[in-house]
């Protein structure tokens, strides 16, 4: 027997329980597949931690931060929780840095946010814990703040399901038909679904989900991983006395002050092998950790040696953009991708999903997120994934 249900959504991570969250916020008749458990830590949602930032190199983007402040502080208020953890942020820009400092601050400044221009020896006046040469030049923007990864998404699915969506973990989709007027046809956990809409969260299994409806997007996975460090001073990487950090070099790489512990995360950003979601491993490679080590020892000596590392996944398009829209020839399918940097937007694209979902149209400008994009119809050469 076939059941009825207005809205499918495949995937419950950061993204696909946001947009169950939303939809059923909105009194939709909702249901939410999870191929593993809630909160598994095979794809890219969990950990502690994820930087929220004005601080971008596109107005676009900027623009687009302004709505994940005001829908995680909403999130907050419905589901009477903290969430956001504002420490400050430190862009660092050596003079060959693939996007420049100029980019960041004309895209602040395009949206009325405030932010500081900072040289080495200011730098390293105002954040000691820092070793950087003369050629190096900070922006920092003040309401940088700190995201829960894994709680904030467990947050998501609690408010979903207390708003009456239907989340089903350990049950996974496998096979979904377009079945025009008819809507969709999915079948998961041996059960088979028709519904109107169909929101596809599925990341690095997005092409598998799509399958079936003869798409096919220009997704590259990889495995990445961070790294935790134990400092000899926690309090000098307290917050407040130490910002979050991004390395705009290449390698690219990003920190964290403490969050709940006495150890400070790190990572590098992009640069892991080629996987798929089923050939990934969990073993963090030893040569990747001393890469970050390296570069750690000499711009935070004080943050110590890694104590541990662990594994992720990011789903890259080519030019690190996003995919947030409808399927070409399936007006019915939502897409969302993160491109390894949507954590921070989590419940602006769950809000915008549940938009194009229940009208076909979305509130904010997204055209250059679409599926039909030119750089899908015809991938540049070389990927671009500095952000
Ligand atoms: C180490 C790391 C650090 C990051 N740091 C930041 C940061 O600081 N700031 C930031 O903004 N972003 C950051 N990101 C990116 C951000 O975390 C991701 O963009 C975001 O979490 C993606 O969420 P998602 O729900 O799309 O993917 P996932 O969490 O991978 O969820 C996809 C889900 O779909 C499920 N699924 C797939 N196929 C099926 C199926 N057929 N049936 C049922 N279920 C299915 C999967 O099991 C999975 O649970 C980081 C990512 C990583 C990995």
């Amino acid at each position: 027997m076939a059941e009825q249900v207005e809205y499918v959504v495949v995937g419950l991570g950061a993204f696909g329980s946001a947009a169950t969250y939303q939809l059923a916020r909105r009194g939709a008749d909702v249901v939410g597949f999870e191929q593993f458990d809630l909160g598994h830590v095979r794809g890219a949602s969990h950990d502690t931690s994820r930087i929220l930032r004005h601080s971008y190199h596109t107005p676009e983007y900027v623009g687009l931060t302004v709505h994940a402040y005001d829908d995680w502080a909403d999130l907050e208020r419905d589901s009477e929780e903290s969430l956001v953890t504002v420490v400050g942020g430190l862009d660092l820009f050596p003079s060959d840095s693939a996007v420049t400092v100029t980019d960041h601050t004309e895209s602040l400044s395009a949206h009325d946010i405030p932010y500081e221009v900072l040289d080495s020896v200011a730098v390293r006046q105002r954040f000691p814990q820092f070793r950087i040469s003369p050629g190096v030049t900070g922006l920092y923007q003040q309401r940088s703040a700190i995201v829960p990864a894994a709680r904030g998404t467990a947050t998501m699915q609690r408010m979903a399901r207390a708003h009456g969506g239907r989340l089903v973990e350990r049950c996974a989709v496998t096979g979904v038909r377009d079945r025009g007027h008819a809507g969709l046809e999915v079948e998961a956990g041996g059960r088979t679904y028709f519904c109107r809409r169909l929101v596809v969260c599925a990341d690095a299994w997005t092409n598998d989900v799509l399958t079936g409806l003869d798409v096919r997007l220009p997704l590259k996975t990889t495995q990445e991983q961070f790294s935790y460090f134990e400092p000899a001073d926690p309090p000098a990487f307290s917050q407040g006395r130490m910002p979050l950090w991004i390395w705009q070099g290449d390698p690219t790489f990003y920190g964290f002050p403490c969050y709940g512990e006495p150890t400070v995360k790190a990572a590098q950003d992009c640069g892991g092998p080629q996987v798929t979601g089923d050939t990934r491993s969990f073993e963090p490679d030893a040569g990747r950790q001393a890469l970050l080590a390296d570069f750690m020892s000499r711009t935070l000596p004080g943050a110590g040696s890694p104590a541990w590392s662990k594994t992720c996944l990011y789903t890259l398009t080519p030019e690190r953009d996003f995919i947030l829209g409808l399927a070409p020839e399936h007006p019915a399918v939502c897409v969302a991708v993160g491109a390894g940097h949507g954590f921070k937007f989590t419940p602006t694209i769950g809000r915008l999903l549940a938009d194009l979902a229940m009208t076909g149209e979305c509130p904010v400008d997204i055209d250059s997120f679409r599926l039909d994009r030119p750089a899908f119809v015809d991938p540049p050469p070389i990927e671009q994934w500095a952000i």
